[in-house]
């Protein structure tokens, strides 16, 4: 057999990619990751790293079209939308907006908890099992810390009783509870909702982790090789061009994260998303810092503790694909921090980073075979959960591929639910 065919080529080395990788090369298949860059150097690099069977909600609800439109007078709004709109982005918006509805609300809740739920397990079991160095913590759960009665008295609803339904764990507690729990925090807390069954890890080292163990397992991960296009013949891709050369495989599979409809078109695949730009600041840590995973609710500022570090990360902001640091978005995650704790920043500043979120018009990721290609298949638009779902991704997509029955199902993320 040709050097430069492999059962699957997988388009995209961040952690969906190599999460499928790992598990195709599990079920026996011969794997290449075809990565503009470094595996893991986009979104997957300097996220915030919690794992969250909790973020069933999405952000999609009556009357979060309102908050995104007020948010276009305010460029350091948590949930920014730029108003200089281009076509792609005015249709995901328009699309954004059909969904704000309770209906669509449940669907897409249900849809992303069942992954979550699968993915947390599966998580889980392979760092333990593999031994992953990736400082990954599961005993000490996400506590989000509320400073307004209003914001918790939403949550409550919208939040935490959809958890109580779909049976994830979720604690109710008074602010005096949570001032106790958390002493890093400043005083004035109005109250807490805690998710014991979640779980945090240092996104870049398990990212690391993965292409450790795909590598020894037999996969191919060419660095640098950037896609370009595809020799196409009618209903099939037999061939992926890029800068490092044209590979082929008798699957392809698109896992290209935000940058998915960018080479969706050069298919004819017009995929709604956009990029959710994000921005984090790591430090060294702080003298006192929060024991737990922690989200500042008002703010929407998420802290994450590691042993090698802290991180202050979030913000969401739909500019289309600019590039860069926006000092006034940096800014606002510092003051954010400030407002709940007392020592908001560490003493060294290791790195300021933006990422692009993938996110799909409906907020559940796309997953499953193509229907205008007979070799193509996709796992992208992971959104805002991308590390906490990679693992059942990677699972789906292995028996999807192989035929065999997917241990959940599999309808809600058909591509074909948007005629890919
Ligand atoms: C600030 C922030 C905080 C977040 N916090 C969390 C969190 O706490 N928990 C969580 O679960 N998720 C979180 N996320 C979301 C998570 O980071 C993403 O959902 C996830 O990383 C998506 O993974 P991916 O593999 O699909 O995409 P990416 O990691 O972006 O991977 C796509 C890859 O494709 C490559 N690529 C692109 N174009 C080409 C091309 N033409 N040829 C070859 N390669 C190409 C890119 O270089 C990249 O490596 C956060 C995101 C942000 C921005």
């Amino acid at each position: 057999m040709d050097a430069s065919h492999s059962d699957v080529l997988i388009l995209g080395g961040g952690v969906v990619g190599l999460s499928c990788a790992l598990h195709l090369l599990k079920g026996g298949a011969s794997v290449r990751v075809l990565e503009q860059g470094t595996p893991g150097c986009g979104s997957s690099h300097g996220n915030c790293g919690t794992i969250t069977p909790s973020h069933a909600a999405p952000l999609a609800m009556p009357g979060m079209l309102g908050v995104a439109l007020r948010s276009m007078l305010r460029a350091d709004a948590p949930l920014y939308l730029n108003p200089r709109f281009d076509g792609p982005r005015l249709r995901w918006l328009l699309g954004f907006a059909r969904h704000c509805n309770w209906r669509d609300f449940q669907h897409a809740a249900q849809a992303r908890s069942a992954i979550l739920q699968r993915s947390r397990r599966l998580l889980g079991d392979l760092i333990r099992d593999e031994q992953l160095d990736c400082e990954f913590v599961e005993s000490d759960g996400l506590l989000y810390v509320y400073r307004s009665t209003s914001k918790l008295a939403d949550d409550e609803r919208h939040h935490a009783e959809l958890l109580d339904r779909f049976g994830v764990p979720v604690e109710r507690l008074s602010g005096e509870q949570v001032e106790a729990m958390e002493p890093a925090l400043k005083p004035g807390v109005k109250g807490g909702l805690f998710h014991p069954e979640d779980a945090r890890l240092r996104p870049d080292r398990y990212v690391a982790e993965l292409a450790r163990l795909v590598r020894e397992r037999g996969g191919v991960i060419e660095i640098g090789a950037r896609v370009e296009g595809f020799k196409t013949n009618e209903h099939r891709i037999d061939q992926v061009n890029t800068t490092r050369g044209d590979f082929t495989g008798d699957r392809v599979l698109m896992a290209l994260g935000a940058w998915s409809p960018l080479l969706g078109q050069r298919l004819g695949l017009r995929l709604p998303m956009q990029p959710g730009k994000g921005y984090s600041l790591t430090y060294t840590r702080p003298t006192r810092v929060p024991r737990r995973a922690l989200v500042l609710r008002e703010a929407a500022v998420c802290v994450t503790t590691w042993e090698s570090g802290f991180r202050l990360g979030s913000t969401m902001e739909f500019s289309g694909y600019a590039e860069g640091l926006n000092r006034t978005r940096l800014d606002a995650l510092r003051r954010g921090a400030a407002e709940g704790l007392r020592e908001p920043e560490g003493p060294q500043l290791q790195e300021e980073w933006w990422g692009w979120r993938p996110m799909s018009v409906d907020e559940v990721p796309i997953i499953g075979p193509s229907t205008r290609w007979s070799n193509l298949h996709l796992a992208t638009g992971h959104g805002m959960l991308g590390v906490s779902m990679s693992a059942a991704t990677g699972e789906l997509v292995a028996a999807q591929l192989s035929g065999k029955t997917p241990a959940f199902d599999p309808a809600p993320y058909a591509p074909a639910r948007f005629g890919l």
